[in-house]
């Protein structure tokens, strides 16, 4: 088994009017990432991106429906937020997502319970505040990850500061020698089962 250092990068809250921004990125460094999509952003308009995603050999996977904070929900609104999501990139790009990632990485029982798919964390680039800005961006991602991880982005409406962070995110992990997967594929070539109860990843070694 060949011991290649593997990363996914990850992508939350689009799609956005950033995402093309993002996706032209990964094309241009012919790499590939995962991207969480809120349901509610799933328009008519965004499904070409949708559809580039797929054709870049990315991965779609569950944010939720209206990206509430989940771990105050009951039962029955939690697999709605689920199966409304899933049903919706089913109809819209026909493929299943296998991967589900918490809003605000807000966690219950209930939760775990309901929602049969593994959850996703990730290292924390903390782009999601605007005050952190595109070098600390940078800097978080490159000290946080090792063979194995996922590292949490947002490809959420006006982002730039990630759009400025994303290639010198890559050139540096690059330079320490990753190839970069999807979500599925890192858990698939290292060989572990996502499907854990109770377990959130943001390493697949961990
Ligand atoms: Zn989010």
């Amino acid at each position: 088994m060949e011991q290649t250092k593997l990363v996914a990068l990850t992508f939350d809250d689009g799609p956005s009017n950033i995402t093309e921004q993002v996706l032209d990125i990964l094309e241009k460094e012919s790499i590939v990432g995962t991207f969480f999509l809120i349901g509610q952003n799933i328009t008519p308009e965004r499904k070409a991106t949708m559809e580039r995603e797929l054709a870049l050999g990315c991965e779609i996977a569950n944010h939720s429906f209206t990206h509430g904070d989940m771990s105050k929900m009951t039962a029955e609104v939690i697999r709605d937020e689920i199966d409304k999501t899933s049903d919706l990139i089913r109809d819209t790009v026909g493929v299943e997502t296998r991967f589900f990632r918490p809003p605000y990485i807000a966690l219950s029982d209930t939760m775990y319970a309901n929602i049969n798919m593994p959850f996703i964390c990730g290292h924390d680039s903390r782009d999601w505040d605007a005050s952190t800005s595109a070098q600390d961006r940078v800097d978080r991602v490159l000290a946080a990850v090792k063979d194995g991880s996922l590292v949490l982005m947002h490809d959420m409406k006006d982002n730039v500061k990630t759009l400025e962070a994303l290639p010198k995110i890559i050139a540096g992990l690059r330079e320490k020698g990753f190839s970069f997967v999807t979500a599925s594929q890192i858990f698939d070539q290292k060989g572990i089962d996502p499907n854990v109860p109770h377990k959130i990843w943001s390493n697949v070694f961990d």
